[in-house]
């Protein structure tokens, strides 16, 4: 296995992508990064990394945000949570840390939201400290190379590899956890067939020497996602839309959302619903069903768009232009904000 270090590095140096987060080793940037890129493509991440940056240069500055414009920086990205761990670790660093960021993983790993993943990476990026990085591309190459039938789906399988890979990281450890991370991205692909031709790694690999990828790695899932019914409604009058704060715990906590309601409403039931919501309804448009995609939760989703005669004082009543500048919106909801002006249809 100690072989396969050098030609990890060398793979890396030759063949790694220009990303904004690599143009230095600024420990606040690479731990954003990191957390933005946990769920979400590299792609999408540029821009809200960039935007980030710019209104909060400094871990002071996000210390002292306030939520609604960092949950407004965040929106899209999802799992918000990620954001209050973020502003959260930002304090106790300015505390206790004096504004610097830990310089060590064991540190690191004591801040809300920085796992072991988070932590190595943040370590051995910006520090050089000889830690592993393992997240999923890490954990199916190197299953992949060692022939590990093992479910990687289980921490035990994930201590395994790190106990291995902490044998066998060199002194360049930024240049091998990113080399790794980068050819299980790009190489060792996790949903098509992996291209082995171009891997530094495909003398050592006994995946591919076995002709055994389309089996490794193995995952076992145990949890089918719950599914949950909802009825939204995108709710008119003149040029406002109603809309709510959710709960301050919970899924989504804090962030804003269409009207809704459990469950499938029938376009027959929703006079009477207006009625109860103090509403008068001029014209319904069904919008048919979307889905959204939680880690343990589906929701289905049925829309209605209702032109109303009046509003009522249980909702917040905004003009359509203010849900892009101030108000977060995650994403269940935001698939529905096309739905706000009346379409080609309703004419
Ligand atoms: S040789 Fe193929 S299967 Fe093995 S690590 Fe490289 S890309 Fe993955």
């Amino acid at each position: 296995m100690k072989e396969i270090a050098p030609l990890i590095i060398n793979w890396y140096q030759e063949n790694k992508r220009d990303l904004p987060w690599r143009e230095d080793k600024n420990p606040y940037h690479i731990w954003i990064s990191e957390i933005m890129l946990q769920q979400t493509r590299i792609e999408a991440v540029k821009k809200y990394y960039e935007r980030f940056l710019k209104d909060l240069p400094t871990i002071v500055d996000l210390a002292n945000v306030d939520e609604e414009k960092l949950l407004k920086l965040w929106e899209g990205l999802g799992y918000y949570s990620r954001a209050r761990n973020l502003k959260k670790s930002a304090q106790i660093i300015v505390e206790k840390y004096q504004g610097k960021m830990p310089e060590n993983y064991e540190e690191l790993l004591k801040l809300p939201g920085i796992g072991e993943y988070t932590a190595g990476a943040i370590a051995s990026i910006a520090f050089l400290e000889r830690v592993p990085a393992v997240d999923g591309n890490v954990l199916r190459v190197i299953s992949r190379v060692i022939g590990s039938k093992k479910d990687i789906l289980l921490l035990e399988t994930k201590q395994e590899i790190t106990e291995l890979l902490k044998e066998i990281i060199p002194v360049e450890a930024d240049l091998f956890n990113e080399g790794l991370m980068e050819i299980g991205e790009r190489i060792c692909l996790p949903n098509a067939a992996p291209l082995c031709d171009k891997c530094p790694l495909c003398n050592h690999c006994i995946a591919k020497k076995e002709k055994l990828t389309n089996i490794i790695p193995v995952r076992i899932k145990k949890t089918k996602r719950k599914i949950e019914d909802k009825t939204i409604f995108i709710l008119v009058y003149q040029d406002e839309i109603a809309i709510l704060q959710r709960p301050a715990t919970g899924l989504l906590a804090n962030l804003y959302e269409f009207i809704n309601i459990d469950g499938f409403m029938e376009e027959k039931d929703i006079k009477e619903q207006m009625q109860k919501w103090n509403l008068e309804s001029q014209k319904i448009t069904n919008l048919g069903r979307k889905k959204h995609i939680f880690t343990h939760i589906t929701w289905e989703m049925q829309g209605y768009r209702i032109e109303l005669k009046n509003k009522n004082d249980l909702f917040i009543w905004i003009k359509k232009d203010e849900l892009d500048k101030t108000y977060a919106l995650p994403t269940a909801f935001a698939k529905w904000k096309e739905n706000i002006e009346r379409t080609l249809f309703d004419l």
